[in-house]
């Protein structure tokens, strides 16, 4: 019988890669790349977007290309496909000529199906025209975001892979990435020239992430070394603002025994890689570090990202958070904030030498930003509506859902709000609605003054209604037309506004801090569960001494532990206990590669233990 090429994939799939099956959207996108067609993918991360093209360039004819904007992140996936028997190869600016020549010389036999190259390496006419006589099956651009100057990485040299499209008019092209607003999205397909190629979205939902968010109190260090030390024993990353910030706080949470390493762009580059290396191959360290560490950053047992500084936008927040839970199971996102960070936000977008239009785009996504972080609703609904997700529930774990902050109702001051911007009927922005509900509008219109809503909003201040105001918009209550850079605010979902309008729906707004003393241990009983590895109390040495077998393998081959195996992969092991080779093929994350070179070393670890 012949097996359909969707058939043929998930068989490598489950062979190569050690998955029973497809996920989320995956097999959509396989099945476009196997038929030659060219598309663009938003898959969450840890969504499995390598293998949406790692798969399909095996089964094509010819080489497959990926593009990925990091060194680091490039030596892991290769490393990686090796271990699993894929025959890929990285062509960079810093392997040896020999290495390189060597690589060129199973291009050219044909023997690769996967090489991994930067944009500025791949541009290059000489690379180009080598390239040209080569049979390629495909061409990956990771990270596509990176494309937009709407994104938070934009990369210009990203541009420049526009190009492609004429040089290799017959070879598809597949664009992924994690996170992509609508605009991104535009600008991808414009930029990578992807105009009609279909787009697959999956769901924004980080289901393994419990996120949370407090307002900054007096010094940041003492919060974020208590946060730390209340997760003992496990990976995690701290993003921090500046480079001095990054070695204060490292030194701080040094002092308070946690083994914690600063990580910036500042950093000799020897040193940098050094304390990269450290991190990952650690199964717990704690990096502080600046945005210079992240893109990249495969380790999957980060346990908990903490922001001792706000990230730029929820895009950048999305991204960074995200770094934690890779493999699946239970992280955390925790983010500080403050009113100055955000003034601060601001004035750094003034000062930029772009367009106006560019300002006005950023300066919304810090409003947005902060709303978010301030606000009342479940934080991982409102990064999924904001990524334009529809049909959104409450996450049920966050920080806000659990209701651990503290808040008032409002839900009349918001009839108000809505009723005033329903009857200005979206010709106007902020300041001019919340002048309306004061009544302070300069020279009012006859029509203005005389409507219902003008100057019924006495109970707030200015800032209060501003307050208000995002926080409807950021529900969706309310919604801002950018309209070249001077918003205007309208009414958002219609039935939710009426819902609002019948009492149905309650609007409630953050109490001020002055107001309440922030409770110290918020929401981590809620969670102290969801924190542990999933790991039976009466396997954990089981696992611990797999996990010390792969140190040492990992160690003796130089590579990240999580290469050779997950965290998730070593649990299901010592909770299975398969007796011999086919029941351990049979755990996720084992395929054939990784049985053939460790199966044996594993059993002999299960066999000591039992003894
Ligand atoms: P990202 O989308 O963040 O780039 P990766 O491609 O690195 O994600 O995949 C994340 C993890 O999910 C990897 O460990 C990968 O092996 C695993 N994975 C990918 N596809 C599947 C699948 N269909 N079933 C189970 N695990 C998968
Ligand atoms: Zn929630």
């Amino acid at each position: 019988m012949a097996a359909s090429p969707l058939d043929e994939a998930r068989e490598i799939l489950r062979r190569t890669f050690g998955h029973a099956d497809f996920r989320g959207r995956q097999a959509e996108v396989i099945a476009q790349v196997l038929a030659g067609r060219s598309a663009l993918a938003v898959l969450p991360t840890g969504g499995g977007k390598s293998v949406c093209y790692q798969i399909p360039a095996m089964m094509r004819k010819g080489l497959g290309l990926v593009v990925s904007p990091l060194i680091a992140l490039m030596a892991d996936q290769v490393a990686g496909l090796q271990q699993s028997g894929v025959a890929a190869a990285r062509l960079d600016s810093t392997g040896e000529a020999w290495e390189r020549a060597q690589t060129w010389e199973k291009i050219e036999a044909g023997e690769l199906d996967l090489l991994y190259i930067s944009p500025e390496g791949l541009m290059q006419p000489a690379m180009l025209e080598r390239l040209s006589r080569t049979p390629l099956s495909l061409i990956a651009i990771d990270e596509a975001h990176c494309v937009s100057q709407w994104g938070h990485d934009f990369r210009p040299e990203y541009r420049m892979l526009g190009r492609l499209a004429e040089i290799f008019p017959d070879v598809p092209r597949l664009a992924v990435t994690a996170t992509a607003d609508d605009r991104t999205r535009e600008d991808i397909r414009a930029e990578l020239r992807l105009k009609d190629a279909p787009e697959f979205v999956a769901s924004f939902a980080r289901p393994e992430l419990a996120l949370s968010a407090e307002r900054k109190r007096g010094a940041g260090h003492k919060r974020v070394v208590e946060l730390v030390q209340a997760r003992p024993d496990r990976s995690g990353v701290v993003y921090a603002g500046s480079r001095d910030g990054t070695e204060k706080l490292a030194e701080a949470l040094r002092e308070a025994g946690v083994p914690a390493l600063a990580y910036h762009a500042g950093l000799e580059k020897g040193l940098r890689a050094q304390r990269l290396e450290d991190f990952l191959e650690a199964d717990a360290a704690v990096m502080v570090a600046t945005i210079a560490f992240g893109m990249g950053v495969d380790k999957p047992d980060v346990r908990f990202v903490i922001h001792a500084d706000p990230p730029a936008s929820i895009e950048a927040y999305w991204q960074e958070i995200g770094r934690a839970g890779r493999d699946g199971d239970p992280a955390e996102g925790i983010t500080l904030y403050g009113s100055a960070d955000m003034a601060w936000a601001y004035r750094r977008i003034d000062g930029r030498e772009v367009d106006a239009e560019v300002k006005a785009v950023q300066g919304r996504k810090v409003r947005q930003l902060y709303a978010m972080l301030d606000g009342t609703a479940c934080r991982a609904a409102a990064v999924r509506r904001y990524f334009g997700e529809e049909g959104v529930d409450r996450c049920g774990q966050c920080d806000l859902c659990l209701g651990t902050v503290a808040t008032v109702d409002a839900t009349l001051p918001a009839q108000k709000a809505l009723s005033a911007a329903h009857r200005m009927n979206g010709r106007f922005g902020r300041g001019r609605l919340v002048d309306h509900l004061l009544g302070k509008t300069k020279e009012p219109s006859a029509f203005e003054a005389g409507l219902s809503t003008f100057g019924v909003g006495q109970e707030f201040s200015a800032a209060g209604w501003r307050d208000l105001i995002d926080q409807l918009l950021f529900d969706g209550l309310l919604k801002e037309d950018p309209n070249d850079g001077r918003p205007l605010i309208g009414l958002g979902d219609v039935e939710q506004v009426r819902a609002v309008y019948r009492g149905d729906r309650q609007v409630s707004l953050r109490q001020p801090l002055e107001a309440h003393d922030a409770p110290k241990a918020r929401g981590r009983k809620a969670r102290a569960g969801r924190e542990a590895m999933v790991v039976a109390p009466h396997d954990q040495a089981l696992f611990e001494a797999l996990r010390a077998w792969r140190r040492d393998e990992a160690h003796r081959q130089h590579l990240p532990p999580y290469v050779i195996f997950h965290d998730r992969t070593l649990a299901e092991i010592a909770a299975r206990k398969p007796g011999g080779l086919s029941q351990l093929a049979a755990v996720s994350g084992v395929g054939e590669g990784k049985l053939q070179r460790y199966g044996e070393a594993v059993l002999t670890v299960l066999r000591s233990m039992d003894a």
